[in-house]
């Protein structure tokens, strides 16, 4: 599994990476705290980025892609990584692609977009900022209003357009990130799950098709089964599964026209709903409480 968590400062993605790491065994490369190390240990790169990091601005691209460069190579990154904090910049994001398709042959499983109402995230940094003081540890240098704003503003005109980026990828998933903590990982998970299942259901599909034809249904049983008959009759041009299933039970004869056209009718208003549950079902096996959220 290779993800990117994608977010404000403040969104929680720190928080949810450390699930992940427990749910999925893979490991967080954050860039933020790879800086911060650097920082504290005074290496060229720390010297590089202090000030930068210290303004709220961002740390030059080549510099943090030679970071994650050097990360994804190491062993304990091969089962998967949570990129944290990285991409942040389109460019960022092409470096990435060229690392992972060119150089290493992988995958990027999703990425994870946290969207959150800017008016919670200072209330959020400074909370966090409570705690650690509370905890006695030494409070990030940029966790102040003033760097926050500015932050923010990277934020918002360079990392924004990520958003764009990945979904026009077809890899973004975003994530309403002013739920629970709890709630926000069972999402995060529940999309996860489904794009595991997809994955799976498309080489079975794959497979299956290799192996043996497809059965079609009999109209007796499509008229009986407007669900059904929808998608036997999609092919026949219909226009949608509401028409499908009048349709198929049009087709199934004039003896008991009345009867059929009854239970066509009958059908047809419950053709949407249980339609949407099979492909649901089919797709992505997914919990009833998330699929009907979205
Ligand atoms: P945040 O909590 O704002 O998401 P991080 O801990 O991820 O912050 O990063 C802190 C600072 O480190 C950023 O404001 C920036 O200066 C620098 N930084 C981290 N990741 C990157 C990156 N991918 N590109 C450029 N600068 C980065």
């Amino acid at each position: 599994m290779r993800l990117i968590l994608l977010g404000p400062p403040g969104a929680g993605k720190g928080t949810q990476a450390h699930r992940l790491v427990e749910r999925y065994k893979i490991v967080q490369l954050s860039t933020g705290e790879m800086l911060r190390a650097a920082v504290a240990a005074e290496s060229p790169i720390g010297l590089k980025a202090k000030d930068i990091m210290a303004s709220g601005a961002l740390v030059p691209d080549d510099v943090v892609v030679g970071i994650i460069s050097d990360r994804i190579e190491q062993p304990d990154a091969a089962k998967g990584f949570i990129l944290d904090g990285f991409p942040r910049t389109v460019a960022q994001a092409e470096a990435l692609d060229d690392l992972l398709k060119k150089k290493k042959g992988l995958k990027l499983d999703a990425v994870v977009e946290l969207r959150v109402n800017e008016s919670a995230l200072l209330s959020r940094v400074e909370a966090r900022v409570a705690q650690m003081v509370a905890r006695g540890e030494t409070v990030r240098v940029d966790d102040t209003p003033e760097v926050l704003t500015k932050r923010l503003a990277a934020y918002r005109s360079q990392t924004e357009p990520l958003v764009h980026y990945y979904s026009e990828r077809r890899k973004l998933m975003t994530v309403d990130g002013m739920m629970t903590i709890e709630e926000v990982t069972a999402e995060i998970a529940h999309l996860l799950a489904r794009i595991a299942a997809a994955d799976k259901a498309k080489s079975a599909k794959k497979s299956a098709a290799a192996r043996k034809p497809v059965a079609k249904a009999a109209p007796k049983a499509a008229a009986r089964m407007p669900a059904k008959a929808a998608r036997t009759a999609k092919g026949k041009g219909s226009a949608s599964k509401r028409s499908s299933g009048k349709s198929a039970a049009k087709s199934a004869g004039k003896a008991s026209r009345a009867a059929k056209a009854k239970s066509a009718r009958k059908g047809a208003r419950k053709a949407p709903r249980s339609a949407a549950k099979k492909v649901t079902k089919k797709r992505a096996k997914a919990p009833k409480r998330l699929t009907k959220r979205r």
